[in-house]
């Protein structure tokens, strides 16, 4: 499927309800009552399709980014939550009991406390659920705890609002839309299913022991694993995988790292990971040994499917690790294409692999360019930041318009370069890039 259709489709799913309400041709009610009825329709399909973006399927991911799809799973979120606050707000029909002329419910709104209750409780549990993962970092839990409490706070609001919307909608009672709400129900279930129950079953199938752990530069380590049985996961050079040291494969602890080693030198597979929090911080202290599961491979931050003129990689900090693998993987091939990797850094202890990437920067189609922000006095290379002004000093420019950028580091940087890039007249189609944070 061609990442083109996927909005169309997210489109179309998310409107259904509202089709179906309208052929239903109902006797006419203030435009306010069916403008609420029509937003809580919406609200109630995009929330459902939420568990199927979170749900780490690579038909969708794959095509835009998992950073796209959370950023976009984030966003609908909150216009669902408007549309849900609005809902109550709007109807203009006085509440009652039902009246048995009024089978369609024209004159007066059902108050029957049961149906009404599930509503009100998703009404009130989604502000807070949207809150807490958009103040995420300021409350004092762990991450793995929002992820439980994100997992158990999406079921209760599909409930309630399940039963809301089948038992006092207006539209909901025709055939037709109900049997829509149960389908996308089982698909938001399924989702559920799978991701928390199918995925672990067959992670925990091909288990990963840790085979060695070493510093590598400045608060930055490599762990390499290798399976205890069977093939490797097959990747491509630049994906990423959710990693799990030393627990359960159904365990919500599992942080994504990109993959630094090429699919060349599998079956072993090599993470440089940096301290940044919980587990990271403690990434030192794990032992050879431990079992590790993968969930992936995941992430279009690689070279399929893209051409350009030359390759430019562009890091900024641990954003080196995917880029690495890609770098690595096309001289285990013998890719003569032009290669520039550009790789940026506080200070020059930063540097990862510093001798593997002096060797690949003598190759006679690689160059390698450091730039370091806080030089120390005897650093020889360039100083500054990966702006525009080092993208033009380093690519040319007007040869460099039909490379292919892949681009990754902290947020601020990749906005700078992506803009950078933009400015000079490189096409968007020709810069691809990744975020390390989903928010
Ligand atoms: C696609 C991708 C690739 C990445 N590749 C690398 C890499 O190669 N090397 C590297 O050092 N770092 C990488 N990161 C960042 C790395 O995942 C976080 O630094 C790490 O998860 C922090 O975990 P922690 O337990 O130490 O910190 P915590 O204090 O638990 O979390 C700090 C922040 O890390 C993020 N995070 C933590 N757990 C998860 C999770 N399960 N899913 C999503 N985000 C999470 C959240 O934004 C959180 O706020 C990558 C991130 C992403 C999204």
């Amino acid at each position: 499927m061609h990442s083109v259709i996927l909005l169309p489709a997210y489109l179309a799913i998310t409107v259904a309800p509202l089709v179906l309400a309208w052929m239903q041709d109902l006797p006419r009610r203030p435009v306010l009552d069916d403008l609420s009825s029509g937003l809580a329709m919406a609200a109630f399909a995009i929330l459902l399709v939420e568990f199927v973006l979170s749900g780490r399927f690579r038909t969708i991911s794959g095509r835009i980014g998992m950073d796209v799809t959370m950023r976009f799973h984030q966003l609908v979120a909150r216009t669902a939550l408007a549309f849900v606050l609005l809902h109550p707000f709007l109807y203009r029909t006085p509440f009652g009991p039902p009246l048995p002329w009024d089978v369609t419910g024209q004159s007066a709104l059902d108050l029957d406390i049961r149906a009404l209750a599930s509503g009100m409780l998703a009404w009130v549990v989604l502000p807070g659920f949207v809150a807490i993962s958009i103040w995420r970092d300021q409350l004092p839990y762990r991450y793995e705890t929002w992820r439980l409490l994100h997992l158990v706070g999406a079921v209760v609001i599909a409930v309630a609002m399940s039963h809301h919307t089948l038992t006092i909608g207006r539209y909901s009672a025709d055939p037709m839309l109900s049997g829509f709400w149960l389908a996308l129900l089982s698909v938001a279930i399924g989702s559920l299913v799978y991701a928390r129950v199918v995925a672990p079953i067959l992670k925990a199938r091909r288990p990963y022991r840790v085979v060695s752990v070493r510093k590598i530069a400045l608060k930055t380590w490599e762990v390499a694993i290798s399976p205890i049985r069977g093939q490797a996961h097959d990747f491509t050079a630049g994906q990423f995988a959710w990693l799990s040291l030393g627990r359960s494969a159904f365990s919500l602890a599992e942080n994504p790292f990109s993959i630094s080693s090429a699919p060349a030198g599998r079956p072993r597979l090599e993470f440089v990971i940096k301290e940044a929090g919980d587990l990271t911080d403690r990434i030192g202290s794990v032992r050879p040994g431990t079992v590790a599961y993968l969930d992936g491979p995941h992430g279009n931050l690689t070279l399929d499917g893209r051409t350009g003129a030359g390759i430019a990689l562009i890091a900024g900090g641990v954003g080196i690790a995917p880029l690495l693998a890609i770098a690595r993987q096309l001289e285990a091939e013998g890719d003569r294409r032009p290669l520039v990797l550009l790789y940026g850094n506080r200070v020059e202890e930063q540097i990862v692999y510093r001798d593997e990437l002096d060797r690949m920067g003598r190759l006679p189609s690689v160059r390698v360019e450091h730039v370091v922000s806080q030089p120390a006095p005897d650093w020889g290379g360039s100083t500054g930041w990966i702006d525009r002004a080092a993208i033009e000093r380093v690519f040319g420019f007007e040869g460099a318009r039909d490379w292919l950028y892949l681009v990754c580091g902290p947020a601020p940087m990749l906005d700078a370069v992506e803009d950078a890039l933009v400015g000079l007249g490189v096409p968007t189609g020709q810069i691809v890039s990744e975020r390390f944070r989903y928010d």
